[in-house]
């Protein structure tokens, strides 16, 4: 018998590989961000024992209780940050991840870029559009995107941009915005959708879906 996040994890990789034919990409062209967040290792261990290897956290502390006893086992392990980071938790946040995707300010992306210069990590960065502009939601605004974009560029590995669209209503529109942003400025990665959205997140482009409750089940 297979333990059952090893189940819904091979349901979302079937989720996302007929999503990816349904919008004539190539397949392999998104991968899946298992969020693991609240989660304890004895749920994560059979997504990694499945082969699963991209993770995302959204606090730093957490992901330093659970993820260096994790990694001793699976050291090929890709984890991401994705939920809003602190500059005084920077320090600790480049020396546990490979990537941070919330990267939505210039004073963040400044001790960022000093953090990495310090330490010779680099860590590829993703920044993080509040593309609803709510007053609640992390993100640049979609007004300052153009040269939030230049300027964190200069500092810091780009690799794309990150947006959690608004709650309720229609998520393609944001999802559009934000691939739209991307491709005006040549960045190739987008990571948007999750568990409730993230087959419209593939027919708008995203590269990177960033997937919960549907693998590890509710929090
Ligand atoms: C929690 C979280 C997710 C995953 O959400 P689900 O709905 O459980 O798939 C994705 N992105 C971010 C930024 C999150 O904080």
């Amino acid at each position: 018998m297979t333990h059952p996040v090893a189940d819904t994890l091979a349901q979302v990789l079937d989720t996302i590989q007929a999503a990816e034919q349904a919008a004539n990409r190539p397949a392999g062209s998104v991968r899946l961000v298992a969020v693991s967040k609240t989660h304890g290792p004895e749920t994560i261990l059979p997504a990694l024992q499945a082969g699963q290897r991209l993770f995302g956290e959204n606090r730093v502390q957490e992901a330093q209780g659970k993820w260096p006893g994790l990694r001793a086992q699976f050291p090929d392990v890709e984890l991401h940050l994705i939920g809003p980071l602190q500059t005084n938790k920077v320090k600790d946040a480049v020396a546990l991840f490979d990537a941070i995707q919330s990267v939505d300010r210039p004073k963040l992306a400044q001790a960022l870029a000093r953090e990495m210069e310090r330490t010779g990590r680099r860590l590829g960065c993703f920044l993080q559009v509040n593309t609803g502009s709510e007053p609640q939601k992390a993100g640049v605004l979609p007004d300052e995107a153009d040269r939030f974009i230049e300027d964190c560029r200069a500092l810091l590995p780009v690799r794309g941009l990150m947006c959690i669209p608004p709650a309720e209503g229609d998520p393609g529109p944001h999802f559009q915005m934000l691939a739209d942003l991307a491709a005006r400025h040549g960045l190739t990665e987008l990571s948007m959708g999750m568990s409730g959205d993230y087959q419209a997140a593939i027919a708008a482009g995203a590269t990177l879906v960033r997937v919960g409750s549907a693998i590890f089940g509710a929090r």
